[in-house]
């Protein structure tokens, strides 16, 4: 018999396949969750994680390779794992991209493209998973929004309006399902050394003629009083606990960790 918190629950998470929502995927199943992994990359990589996960924790994991940028390949995904799995109790929207320009430069088309990863594919996931999770009287979302979500940085129009739009939706989410035993949370993250700021801190490196580790720590000092990374894992386990019975009544909140910076 399965045993953890959310044994017997499906999770979804999108854009899985790396980084953060790896972990948060990686943590759903610790705990007894099946889960559907959604995201880009190698499909022999994919499979070895998709494989990876069944085999450690002795759970069903399935991948969608839906196109966060699509309402329609969301909507899919979505009944995909109600298909397969019965149901989809956590949703997780995590998927997304980063564009660094100023506002004149900012290219129209990275606008579309972050706006409709980082914010659409939120609404357009939670419209089909709701009333699946209404009809359960049972369901956890949880949207990985960014310190971004809350304060703004230079050059990143985008995904500062993506971000605390997501915030805003996740509010109104809450409200909406309040009571249908269902809480919607955003997490807010700071600095989380992954793919998507490693190529931030590589592209600061070759403008600056700095070393990447010199880039790695102005990186961090300049937003956060404490200079470390969260680490994907810590990331995961705060989204685990969004799921538990413990946070039943935790609906609506915006959860930094992010070692300080919104703290200022
Ligand atoms: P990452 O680049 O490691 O992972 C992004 C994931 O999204 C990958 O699985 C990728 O395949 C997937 N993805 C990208 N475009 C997609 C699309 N169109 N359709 C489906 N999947 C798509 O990045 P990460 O740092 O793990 O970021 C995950 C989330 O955390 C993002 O929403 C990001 O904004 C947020 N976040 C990250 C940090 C950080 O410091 N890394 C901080 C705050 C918030």
């Amino acid at each position: 018999m399965r045993t953890g918190s959310l044994a017997g629950k499906t999770a979804l998470v999108t854009g899985s396949t790396s980084g953060i929502g790896l972990a948060i995927a990686t943590a759903m199943a610790q705990q007894g969750a099946n889960v559907m992994l959604n995201g880009f990359g190698e499909a022999a990589e994919i499979e070895s994680l998709r494989a990876g996960i069944e085999k450690q924790f002795a759970v069903k994991a399935l991948h969608s390779p839906a196109d966060m940028s699509k309402p329609a390949e969301i909507a899919a995904m979505v009944r995909a794992a109600e298909k397969n799995f019965g149901a989809v109790d956590v949703l997780v929207n995590n998927a997304g991209i980063q564009h660094v320009a100023p506002i004149e430069d900012f290219p129209a088309e990275k606008w579309d493209a972050v706006i409709a990863i980082n914010l659409s594919s939120a609404f357009h996931s939670m419209r089909a998973a709701v009333p699946g999770m209404k009809k359960r009287k049972w369901g956890r979302i949880i949207n990985i929004a960014s310190a971004h979500g809350l304060v703004a940085s230079a050059q990143k129009a985008a995904y500062v309006a993506a971000k605390h739009g997501l915030v805003g939706l996740t509010k109104v989410v809450a409200i909406e399902t309040a009571n249908d035993g269902i809480t919607c949370n955003a997490i807010c993250p700071g600095w989380v050394l992954t793919t998507l700021v490693e190529r931030q801190i590589e592209n600061r490196a070759a403008a600056s003629g700095a070393t990447v580790e010199a880039e790695k720590l102005a990186l961090l000092s300049e937003k956060q009083p404490m200079h470390a990374f969260s680490t994907p894992e810590s990331i995961g386990a705060l989204a685990v606990f969004l799921c538990s019975d413990a946070a039943a009544t935790i609906t609506g909140a915006a959860y930094s960790i992010d070692g300080g910076w919104t703290a200022q």
